[in-house]
C-alpha cells in the first residue's frame, strides 16, 4: 500500500486553499481539515456569548467552555462543531470574518486548536489548509503548499461566493475584509502565517481549478516517493 503522509496548505485568506485541499483529499481517500473553520466556530461562540473579543482574559476564560471538533454530513462531507452541534453555515458570515483574525491572534485559543489539529494529523493522510500548518501543526508534513493570488482576484471571488449563498455585501467590504485579516495574520506574535523555504509556492490568479490541481498531485506524487 502506498505511504501516506501530511500536507499542509496555507496562505493567505480566499486563496482557494480549501477548495484545492478538498480535491485532494477527495481523491487520495486523505482526511480533510479545515483549520480556519475551527478558529471562526471559536469566534461564533464568543459573539454569541458576547464576550469581548479585544479582551484577550475574557476570550480565554470563555474557551474552557469551548469544544470544537468535526462531523460527516449526510453527503459525507466533514462539518465543523461547536460544542457538539454543526455551524458549518453560521460561520462563514461576515460579522464572524470580521472578528476572527482578533480571536485567532490569542494564545490559549491557538493552543487549544493546534493541540486538536495535531492530534487528527497523528496517523497521516491528512490535508489540512491554514496559516500556519506547515510551520507550526505539522512542521515535518511531507508536502507544504503556500498558496497566494492577486487581491482583487481573491476579493471577487469571495463576494461571488457570498452573494451566491444570499448575503447582502458588497465587494467593497469583502475587499477591506481580506486585507484586514491579512494583516493581522501576518503580523501577529503567535504564528504567523509565512513561509520558509520548503513550501512549494502555488500562485493561482491565472491558474483553473484543473491546472492547480494536476500541478499539487505532481507535488504530492514526489513527496510519497521520498518518504
Ligand atoms: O481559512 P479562513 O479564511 O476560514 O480562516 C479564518 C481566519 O482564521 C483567518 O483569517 C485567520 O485569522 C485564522 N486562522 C488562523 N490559523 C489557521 C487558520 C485560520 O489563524 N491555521
Amino acid at each position: 500500500m502506498q505511504k501516506k503522509i501530511n500536507i499542509a496548505i496555507d496562505g493567505y485568506s480566499s486563496c482557494g486553499k480549501g477548495t484545492l485541499a478538498k480535491a485532494l483529499a477527495k481523491s487520495l481517500g486523505y482526511v480533510f481539515i479545515d483549520s480556519g473553520a475551527m478558529y471562526r466556530a471559536v469566534t461564533l461562540f464568543m459573539l454569541r456569548e458576547g464576550v469581548d473579543v479585544n479582551d484577550e482574559d475574557a476570550v480565554s476564560l470563555a474557551m474552557e467552555r469551548v469544544v470544537v471538533g468535526f462531523e460527516k454530513n449526510a453527503e459525507q462531507q466533514s462539518e465543523v462543531t461547536l460544542n457538539g452541534v454543526s455551524v458549518e453555515s453560521e460561520i462563514r458570515n461576515i460579522e464572524v470574518a470580521s472578528k476572527v483574525s482578533e480571536v485567532a491572534k490569542i494564545a490559549v485559543v491557538r493552543t487549544k486548536m493546534v493541540a486538536l489539529q495535531q492530534a487528527i494529523g497523528l496517523n497521516k493522510g491528512v490535508v489540512m489548509d491554514g496559516r500556519d500548518i506547515g510551520t507550526v501543526v505539522f512542521p515535518d508534513a511531507e508536502l507544504k503548499i503556500f498558496m497566494t493570488a492577486s487581491q482583487d482576484v481573491r476579493a471577487q471571488r469571495r463576494f461571488a461566493e457570498l452573494l451566491a449563498k444570499g448575503d447582502d455585501v458588497t465587494l467593497e467590504d469583502i475587499a477591506k475584509n481580506l486585507e484586514h485579516r491579512d494583516t493581522i495574520d501576518a503580523n501577529r506574535e503567535n504564528s504567523p502565517l509565512t513561509m520558509t523555504s520548503d513550501y512549494r509556492v502555488l500562485d493561482n490568479s491565472h491558474l483553473d481549478r484543473d491546472a492547480q490541481f494536476a500541478l499539487a498531485m505532481d507535488w504530492v506524487e514526489t513527496a510519497i516517493q521520498g518518504v
